[in-house]
């Protein structure tokens, strides 16, 4: 039987603008979004049977048609009308429920996984628009890189790769629902007003220029306050890394994990050494580029 090994990355807000709300509650979004080195790693072997059928290892998440592997295996294989079944077992290295993308990048490592194994030949655009109806985070994890991504998240333009970055994540192990952080940002900033600055197209700018990182470009997630509202860890975090002295501290997606950017991989090394609340998870990671 077929099988394939891929590797599904998190990632990273550069930034987070929301630039609309409108009445149906829809938000309008533009956010710089950035790969990192950091994978759940998904296995995919073909069933002899027709049924879908999930492994975890390292987490408890549903095994059924809840985890958004799942509902990748579902849709891909419907919709290419095979009768096949695939066995997908998830190493699960990405914390949950974190602004990371860990269950979007698994879903578009399925999608991708699946069209691969089975010589379907959906072109990337098909695979974008099958992977929306999943999670608005899914079109970008398809190919990553630097990107910026608009209306739902779910429009992807490519942005030449930033020039590679040291990182540190810290992921307070308490969990935020992206929903109920858009609800406390609604509740803050009704009609979406004295909301901080993004300045986008110089942050893009930036990027395209080869310009290295120095931390005071204006890079901003409009979600920060609200989240921390929900999770004072947030905060207390962002202060305890500042004391390190990297070159940028903010939060990714909607938290409540807190990244940094570095001046290099010793730092990392030493913050993680360093780190003294014991209940956090401290990666060091990377940026990565985009995938062709
Ligand atoms: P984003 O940055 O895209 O908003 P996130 O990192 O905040 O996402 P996820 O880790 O994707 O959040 O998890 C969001 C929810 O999706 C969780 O409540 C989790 O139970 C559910 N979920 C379903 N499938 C998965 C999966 N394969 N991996 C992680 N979470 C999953």
């Amino acid at each position: 039987m077929k099988e394939i090994k891929i590797e599904a990355p998190a990632k990273i807000n550069l930034s987070l603008d929301i630039i609309d709300v409108e009445d149906d509650g829809y938000h309008k979004l533009e956010m710089i979004m950035q790969t990192i080195n950091l994978h759940d790693i998904i296995t995919i072997k073909e069933a002899s049977n027709k049924e879908i059928k999930l492994y975890n290892i390292n987490s408890d998440l549903p095994v059924d048609n809840r985890n958004l592997a799942y509902q990748a295996a579902e849709l891909i294989l419907n919709e290419a009308n095979l009768h096949k079944g695939v066995n997908i077992t998830i190493e699960k290295n990405i914390p949950v429920a974190a602004g990371l993308a860990g269950g979007s990048t698994d879903a578009a490592g399925v999608l991708k996984g699946i069209n691969e194994l089975f010589d379907l030949n959906f072109s990337y655009e098909k695979l974008k628009k099958l992977g929306a109806q999943l999670g608005m985070d899914v079109p970008f994890c398809l190919k990553g890189g630097t990107a910026l991504a608009t209306g739902k998240g779910d429009i992807i333009t490519p942005i030449p790769d930033l020039v590679p970055q040291e990182l540190v994540l810290i992921n307070p192990s308490s969990k935020l629902l992206t929903s109920e952080v858009y609800k406390k940002y609604d509740e803050l900033y009704e009609n979406n007003t004295n909301r901080v600055q993004v300045p986008t197209s110089k942050l893009i700018k930036v990027i395209k220029n080869n310009d290295d990182i120095r931390g005071n470009e204006g890079w901003v997630n409009v979600l920060e306050l609200a989240a921390e509202t929900m999770d004072e860890d947030i905060k207390t975090v962002k202060k305890m890394l500042e004391k390190f002295n990297p070159k940028l501290t903010m939060m990714t997606g909607s938290g409540p994990t807190v990244f940094a950017i570095l001046h290099d991989k010793k730092q990392g090394l030493d913050i993680k050494n360093n780190w003294t609340r014991d209940n956090d998870i401290v990666i060091t990671s990377s940026t990565v580029k985009r995938s062709s």
